[in-house]
């Protein structure tokens, strides 16, 4: 099921509209500021780079593969940020299990990376770029300092 079938919710409050806006492929608006602001860090990073894992391929937001840190920028809405999650009160029945899914695939994702010796980095979509991308520079930096164990 997905936005245009017959049979979707239709979103019932702005707030839905605009996360279901930012959810495409492209990068949502926060990330593509966090992009903006690494990169004039001069940290180069693949965007949405497939990865193999035990549990199947996981798709960070972003991945320096070198020092294997794994970013993703997490929507309010979609991830049930503390702050700015809420399960709309229409069509509860539906979002409920999502969005509980949508958290329970969040956690999966980053243990299949632990496990294979990434570093998960998650930020939300709400968080002021500069921060984030403060967050996402010291991993890379703590990160690109260690001997590589492979
Ligand atoms: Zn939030």
């Amino acid at each position: 099921l997905k936005p245009g079938d017959p049979d979707y919710p239709v979103p019932s409050s702005e707030a839905v509209s605009n996360a279901m806006r930012q959810n495409r492929k492209t990068g949502s608006r926060p990330e593509v500021s966090l992009r903006r602001e690494l990169h004039r860090r001069g940290l180069r990073y693949r965007k949405n780079p497939p990865l193999r894992t035990d549990a199947g391929i996981v798709t960070p937001d972003l991945a320096f593969v070198g020092p294997k840190v794994a970013v993703f920028v997490d929507g309010c809405f979609w991830h049930s940020c503390p702050t700015h999650g809420n399960t709309p009160e229409t069509n509860r029945g539906y979002w409920e299990p999502k969005l509980r899914r949508n958290r329970e695939r969040d956690r999966e994702a980053t243990a299949a990376l632990i496990a294979e010796g990434w570093v998960v980095v998650r930020v939300w979509e709400h968080e002021p770029p500069k921060g984030a991308a403060t967050t996402v520079e010291t991993a890379v930096r703590s990160r690109a300092m260690q001997p590589n164990s492979d």
